[in-house]
């Protein structure tokens, strides 16, 4: 049989999730895609990490889906028990801290992997050292990838002109005959980005292949030949991910637990009438000052459009001072916005999946983490688009020039994590600017949501039997169970 599912012996798949919510969340849900097709998945985690994972397994035969827990080296980096996502770091010391204890897990992966051997196993590239994994010539890697392909080949055609912009340290544009597309930056890539791309690309080339959590059509055919072409063989699109969850509870319990009950979100966004509310988020791993905070609040409520807002736990807390309230929340805020119900201030992890697929949702403030855009897109929700770290400025080429999905609110600073302290502050003017240009529904904005509705189309159709994500897997399940048993013949 010619597409794998019908094939005999199933696959025995390890999957790597890197320890950070916008690596483990869409490579736990392709675990379960897997596991729905029959292959038999052990996702490789630590103790505090696990909980990311309980509700895939728990929607699928244990056969198919199971975890393997391996301990965190919390002595050896100095971290306190427990802290070993990049979610749960309090500031640049304990994110270096948690990325060397995820580097150390090299070890006991590596016995684990040599007494339970699998035929492959799917790792997140962000590990330079997902290669060296095993040296049995029956086990091979497959990277996978937090960003879309059209990122990937777009830090891969940086690279190659990586001389050219030696010399041209003030080099804002960026023009490659043999990219598809011509991209222009307001923002310098910091150095060490461009160390840590270079390695990801180098393990990334050294794999059997690449796992994207993206569809097809969303990085488009001339980006797809592109990467081909250059890095010398395919990529699997077998996204978006998100996608394989249906109802509104499935996708309410998505990483972290949500400081809302299902209930108390729903019963707000029903309330509203379809496409007139501003959701906000900035992922689960950048952090913005209190007076970039400031000039959001004062932005939105100068907008005058509903909103959803999700802030950081630490501007929430219950015994948070007035004084300290008002560096970050104008005054009377809450009053004017809040108990009248036009905004929703969500403190702390919000059921993100769910919000974004409720038809009230209007326009998504994102700070273009990967998994954000996709599960926008998933949902046809265009985008006001505000990179803040790591590779989220070139995505949001992708959703502004490229596909003209979103509009930028001018960031131009590029940090290289989400903790550093920026000199610049995107003004309450330049964000009241962008959210009505998405929310009012003038003809920029009907041309840019019918844009967003195709691809949400697209991207369901992409998921569904005989949807091109859905043809990927088939194919790449085929495929490596051939070549499984080629080598083990
Ligand atoms: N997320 C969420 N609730 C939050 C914050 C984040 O559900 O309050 C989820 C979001 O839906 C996405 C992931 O966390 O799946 C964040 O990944 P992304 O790539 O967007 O950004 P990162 O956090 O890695 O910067």
């Amino acid at each position: 049989m010619e597409n794998g599912v019908g094939v005999e012996r199933p696959l025995k798949l390890h999957m790597l999730p890197f320890l950070s919510p916008g690596h483990m969340i869409p490579l736990g849900d392709i675990a379960a895609l897997f596991a729905s097709h029959g292959q038999q998945v052990t996702i490789i985690t630590t103790p505090s990490n696990a909980h990311f994972f309980d509700k895939s397994i728990a929607s699928v035969d244990p056969f198919f889906l199971r975890l393997h827990i391996v301990d965190f080296p919390s002595q050896q980096v100095d971290l306190p028990d427990g802290v070993e996502s990049l979610s749960s770091t309090t500031g640049p010391a304990t994110m270096a801290k948690i990325c060397k204890g995820a580097n150390l897990l090299h070890e006991p992966i590596r016995e684990f992997v040599e007494k339970d051997q699998p035929d492959y196993i799917i790792a997140d590239c962000v590990y330079p050292w997902i290669n060296d994994l095993t040296n049995k010539p029956h086990i091979s890697t497959i990277a996978f990838t937090g960003f879309s392909l059209f990122t990937i080949s777009l830090i891969e055609s940086l690279r190659i002109n990586r001389s050219y912009f030696d010399k041209n340290s003030s080099l804002s544009s960026f023009v490659d005959s043999n990219f598809p597309h011509s991209i222009t930056f307001c923002a310098t890539t910091p150095k060490q980005l461009i160390a840590f791309e270079e390695r990801m690309l180098e393990t990334i080339r050294k794999s059997k292949g690449l796992i994207v959590n993206n569809f097809a059509e969303l990085d488009g055919e001339d980006c797809i030949k592109h990467y081909e072409k250059t890095m010398g063989y395919k990529a699997w699109h077998l996204g978006p991910a998100c996608l394989i969850r249906k109802t509104f509870q499935e996708k309410s319990v998505r990483g972290n637990e949500s400081v809302v009950s299902v209930h108390e979100c729903l019963s707000w966004l029903n309330s509203k009438e379809e496409n007139s509310v501003l959701y906000i988020c900035f992922g689960s791993i950048s952090h913005f000052s209190d007076k970039q905070l400031y000039e959001i609040a004062s932005g939105i409520e100068n907008s005058g459009y509903k909103f959803v807002w999700v802030v950081p736990e630490k501007n929430g807390k219950e015994d948070e001072s007035e004084e300290q309230k008002e560096k970050w929340l104008p005054k009377g805020f809450e009053e004017r916005n809040i108990l009248n119900k036009k905004g929703f201030i969500i403190k702390g992890w919000a059921p993100q999946a769910m919000i974004l697929s409720h038809t009230v949702v209007g326009a998504f403030m994102t700070h273009c983490g990967w998994n954000s855009i996709v599960e926008a897109i998933s949902a046809g929700i265009p985008m006001i688009t505000w990179p803040v770290h790591g590779e989220q400025f070139y995505n949001e080429k992708l959703i502004t020039v490229v596909q003209g999905i979103g509009v930028e609110v001018g960031a131009t600073e590029w940090s290289l994590h989400g903790f550093q302290e920026k000199e610049k502050v995107v003004s309450r003017h330049s964000i009241e600017k962008a959210v009505r240009r998405l929310m009012d529904n003038g003809d920029e904005a009907k041309e840019i949501r019918r844009r967003a509705q195709e691809f949400g189309r697209k991207a369901t159709q992409a998921v569904q039997e005989g949807g091109s994500s859905n043809n990927n897997l088939l194919t790449l399940i085929g495929d490596l169970k051939r070549s499984r048993d080629r080598k083990l013949e």
